[in-house]
């Protein structure tokens, strides 16, 4: 099985990361000549693949702990075991020296290597990464330990480096979805009609207790995977009919997830705690569908989906890039639709954009419509450039970040959209300056 070694210097936040990665299954502690200091064995799973983690945090050289020999002993115990490296950094403490010193231990290696930047405990901290490009080890990857934000993708991009395992499947790609919504808009009705049986107990209270489930299965040669976080619903029925615990559930699986399939009640109509739920989702930037359920019970004409669609648009402005399909758990109407657009939008999530094509459609876009000016400055847009996937993330590169403006950039992301779709995924524009 393959390794995964953590490399980084102290405080960084390794051990966390390997906790959250290990969870409760039995580490082995394993003592080494010339180390006076345990190292940390955990075995980990991703995607049905198993794998070991090395926590190289607590070695110290006998008698001699400074910092460029214990991290120089991490990066040897790395190289010589590990199939892969997550290098990891503070995004708090930005880029420091020893981080360099560790960057230039582990080149040498020629063992792949994942950038990872924690503490990024926010949103608002995501833009900090960018300056781990510096390292020259690639695209920083932001977590957080002590949040359990990132995991996932870290482990995702850990696990392409594996070596080839004679079982072929997993080199294809799983879709992963969530169904969220408030109590009672029919989401285990909705997982029961989708797996087409009766696996979750439905019930027509809100709030019913049952088991925590993520079902793997298989449509047409496509694997997906339906997160459920039902489990969390152990604290009784009052509890279970806050928004708070609603919200909480919805971001446990999103998190989890690449798709979150927003539902709605088409009987009862949008409430607010729908644009709560339906706002973490895009934060998250994950891929979202609005699935309108129990379009059975709606009385309606040939203009009510229509309407519903603009109350929708309304409603999430943020949203317009998500697809509405209506449907009904009950009859199964339209049902069969679902998992095509599930499938669009995961592909429209990890799209990547050439840079020059980019570069033509940004350039196009300005010529067409000159950036505003500021005291007499005008904004330039020098190079823009796709710096990830998942939510497709976009860096524009420009004289005075200042001069960006809200509108300018929306403007600038409808023609991307425009010229390259990205339906069903929400984009995130950063705007850096270069000359
Ligand atoms: P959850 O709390 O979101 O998981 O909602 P449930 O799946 O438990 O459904 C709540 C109630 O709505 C149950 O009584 C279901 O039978 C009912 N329901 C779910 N989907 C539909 C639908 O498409 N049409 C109708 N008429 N009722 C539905």
């Amino acid at each position: 099985r393959p390794i995964i070694a953590i490399v980084g210097r102290p405080n960084v936040g390794k051990s966390t990361i390997f906790n959250r990665i290990v969870g409760d299954r039995l580490a082995i502690v394993e003592d080494k000549p010339g180390v006076t200091r345990d190292r940390l064995y955990g075995s980990g799973e991703w995607l049905n693949r198993e794998f070991s983690v090395i926590d190289t945090g607590g070695i110290e050289i006998d008698g001699d702990d400074t910092l460029l020999k214990s991290v120089r002993a991490q990066a040897e115990l790395a190289i010589e075991e590990a199939d892969v490296i997550i290098f990891m950094v503070d995004a708090k403490a930005g880029v420091t020296a020893s981080d360099e010193e560790v960057a230039q231990l582990l080149f040498r290696s020629k063992k792949p290597i994942v950038l990872a930047v924690n503490k990024v405990d926010n949103l608002q901290r995501q833009d900090e990464i960018y300056e781990f490009y510096s390292l020259g080890i690639g695209e920083p990857i932001g977590i957080s330990g002590s949040h359990g934000i990132g995991i996932g993708d870290l482990l995702e991009a850990a696990s392409s480096h594996f070596p080839d395992d004679q079982d072929e499947q997993y080199g294809e790609e799983v879709i992963r979805f969530a169904l969220i919504g408030r109590p009672n808009v029919g989401k285990s009705s909705l997982t029961n009609a989708i797996l087409g049986e009766e696996r979750v107990i439905v019930s027509s209270e809100a709030g019913t207790t049952r088991d925590a489930i993520d079902t793997p299965f298989e449509r047409d040669g496509q694997k997906f995977v339906i997160i459920d976080t039902a489990g969390m619903r152990k604290r009784g029925r009052v509890y279970e009919n806050t928004e708070k615990y609603s919200v909480m559930r919805a971001m446990k699986a999103i998190e989890r997830a690449d798709v979150a399939l927003i539902v709605i009640d088409g009987d009862e109509g949008i409430i607010e705690q729908d644009k709560h739920i339906a706002g973490y989702a895009h934060d998250a930037g994950k891929a979202a569908i609005f699935v309108v359920n129990k379009w059975d019970i709606v009385d309606k004409d040939d203009k009510t989906m229509q309407q519903f669609t603009q109350k929708i648009r309304d409603h999430f402005l943020f949203m317009s890039y998500a697809p509405v399909v209506f449907v009904s758990a009950k009859t199964k109407q339209r049902l069969q639709k679902l998992l095509p657009v599930v499938m669009q939008v995961a592909e429209q999530h990890s799209l990547r954009v050439q840079t020059h094509m980019l570069n033509d459609v940004v350039s196009d876009a300005v010529a067409y419509n000159p950036p505003p000016t500021d005291k007499g400055k005008r904004l330039r847009l020098n190079y823009v450039t796709q710096v990830a996937v998942k939510p497709p993330s976009i860096v524009l590169f420009v004289n005075e970040p200042e001069l960006m403006h809200f509108s300018y950039e929306r403007y600038l992301e409808n023609k991307i959209r425009a010229a390259f779709g990205f339906e069903g995924t929400p984009i995130r524009l950063f705007t850096r300056r270069k000359s």
